[in-house]
């Protein structure tokens, strides 16, 4: 395998610098690594750009989803509705309380769960639905709200690729019951690892921090009133998060540029269509997705050039993780054809235009071969 370093192109850079090192090496200074002051300074520039009226840290994205089923007593026996289509911790966080991940296809559109598919898989067992919004725009949150309240289930956002998405003015995990936002390396916006839980809901909130911290609610005292865990982040990964969040709107400025200028590069590459986007929600490109023909030749022509090529996720019905649930391909045919033709392309802030227009010219070449 190439290492990262010598790609022309790689895959993806966090855009780290000076004000994340400026904000570290105070918390070398303070001496106070665990969730300290930084922690705090994090959550509440989280809770006043999302307008959540709570949050809460948890140590990653993946595990802040399961700190959300926990919160909503799921268990076996339990169902929980997730899109086919998404990284597979999503339904991984829903397999560990012992409840059962069902899959729902897709919109060939915008890569979001196809809302129109989700009522006929509700049973007497299902207690949740786990909307993702993929990729940097929103899932259609109305008609999943309808039919939780109509089926009285919860519903807990995956958001962990979209801070700084708004669906219909609301800020993506606010919405349900809950929002996971992940502030994983390659995410928009990082602290290496780390996530935080969003909630409007009072009772929800008190478990979480329950849950999170051992089961008491002050470090130091060694009362513990309920079984809870750990899933604390530090002061050290607060810092680098607290300088990302400052830099959001540049962030979000060049990746926009960056989709831009694809755009216009590739406009008359024929075969080749982009992600749809949706009316009632803006777009963070988490990633560039494009759809090509003949994929497996682009990925070879793109990396023998030094470019680092990432597909779109694997549909989970198709993951050896997932074989004892049983499903057919033919389920799910969205997702599979999307699969096989999805390529991502890098939206970093540090991507270089003469780096974009090497991409893709490399794209170029191959669309013409085969069209
Ligand atoms: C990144 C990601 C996660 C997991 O977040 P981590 O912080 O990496 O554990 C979950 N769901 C989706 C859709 C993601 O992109």
């Amino acid at each position: 395998m190439k290492s990262a370093v010598k790609y022309k192109v790689p895959q993806s850079e966090p855009f780290v610098g000076k004000e994340e090192l400026h904000n570290l090496k105070k918390v070398i200074k303070n001496k106070w690594l665990t969730e300290g002051p930084f922690s705090l300074e994090f959550l509440e520039i989280v809770k006043k750009f999302t307008g959540a009226k709570y949050a809460v840290l948890a140590n990653n994205g993946t595990l802040a989803l399961f700190l959300g089923m926990l919160s909503f007593g799921i268990k076996e026996g339990d169902e929980v509705i997730v899109p086919d289509f998404t990284f597979c911790a999503s339904a991984s966080s829903i397999a560990f309380t012992g409840a059962k991940p069902v899959f729902v296809d897709i919109d060939g559109g915008n890569l979001n769960i196809d809302v129109k598919k989700i009522e006929k898989t509700i049973t007497k067992k299902t207690k949740a639905i786990m909307p993702v919004h993929i990729y940097g725009q929103s899932a259609d949150m109305d008609p999943i709200v309808k039919l939780a309240k109509k089926y009285h289930l919860r519903i807990i956002e995956d958001a962990a690729e979209s801070y700084g998405v708004f669906y219909k003015g609301k800020h993506t995990g606010t919405i349900g019951d809950i929002g996971v936002i992940s502030f994983f390396a390659d995410k928009s916006v990082t602290s290496g690892e780390g996530a935080v839980i969003l909630t409007n809901d009072s009772l929800l909130h008190d478990k979480l921090k329950y849950l999170r911290n051992q089961g008491r609610l002050q470090s130091g005292n060694f009362i513990h009133p309920y079984l809870g865990m750990n899933f604390r982040m530090t002061d050290l990964q607060c810092a680098v998060g607290v300088a990302q969040l400052k830099k959001f709107e540049k962030i979000k400025k060049s990746r926009l540029n960056i989709y831009k200028t694809y755009r216009s590069f590739l406009k008359n590459a024929p075969g080749l269509s982009f992600m749809e986007e949706s009316h009632y929600s803006n777009f963070i490109p988490f990633r560039v997705v494009i759809r090509v023909k003949n994929l497996d030749k682009l990925i070879h022509h793109l990396e023998d050039n030094g470019i680092q090529t990432r597909g779109v996720f694997y549909p989970l019905h198709q993951q050896p993780c997932f074989s004892y649930l049983g499903y057919h391909a033919g389920d799910f045919p969205v997702t599979n054809k999307v699969r096989s033709e999805g390529l991502c392309l890098p939206v970093f802030p540090s991507l270089a235009k003469s780096q974009i227009e090497y991409l893709c010219e490399k794209i170029i070449e191959h669309t013409k071969k085969i069209n």
